[in-house]
């Protein structure tokens, strides 16, 4: 980072989100790497309030790739459908089991490349994986953080891929993490569907260019 008014602004909305958010909760229920990758598959265009309600029924009876092939494709379905799209990410989540099985040892694959060949696992699913399985450094960018950076004049909103390029260059790597959960949450916890008053947020009303 080599611009100090952009080093100066990133450094008020760190200290705004350590206030207001602090030290973020992972908001998806699971309790190994496997359990937080059918969790992150199943957040897709679903929120994961729903999803924690679905998925302790699907853990029940399955938590690991060897239980999960033992289910059809059809039982899998019937269980995660109040997530939608749920004949697509039955599908994946089967198929993605027998990989796992069959190549992976029966473990999810701590390597980004590796967990983007699964199917049903995109860029951002498998950089959540990545950061709260194992800790790695990374910046996953959905469409609010998106958002929110191009509002905070972080970005110049031209892609997601952008975005993430710009938020790694701008924060330090040791913070990336807390800070993909941070703003999360501070979209969560502060910005309401619509109707809202720029002028009275917390990091828009001084840092919106
Ligand atoms: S102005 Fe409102 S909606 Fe926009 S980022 Fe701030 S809190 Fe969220």
């Amino acid at each position: 980072m080599h611009d100090p008014a952009m080093q100066r602004k990133c450094q008020r909305i760190q200290s705004v989100l350590d206030a207001t958010i602090g030290v973020p909760e992972v908001p998806l229920d699971h309790t190994d790497a496997y359990t937080l990758l059918i969790a992150v598959l199943l957040s897709a265009q679903c929120t994961d309030v729903r999803v924690n309600q679905v998925t302790p029924q699907l853990f029940a009876r399955a938590r690991t790739p060897a239980q999960m092939v033992l289910l059809s494709v059809e039982e899998i379905r019937a269980i995660i459908r109040p997530c939608g799209l749920s004949p697509q990410k039955a599908a994946a989540i089967h198929r993605l089991s027998e990989i796992l099985l069959a190549e992976h040892a029966s473990l999810v694959p701590n390597d980004l490349a590796a967990l983007e060949r699964l199917p049903g696992v995109g860029h951002k699913t498998a950089q959540v994986v990545l950061a709260q399985a194992f800790g790695v450094a990374t910046f996953p960018v959905d469409t609010h953080i998106h958002r929110l950076a191009t509002r905070w004049g972080l970005t110049s909103g031209s892609s997601v891929t952008q975005t993430e390029r710009d938020l790694k260059a701008q924060f330090p790597e040791r913070d990336w993490n807390k800070l993909h959960l941070q703003i999360i949450w501070f979209g969560r916890t502060y910005c309401p569907a619509r109707g809202h008053d720029p002028a009275r947020c917390p990091i828009c009303s001084w840092a919106a260019p």
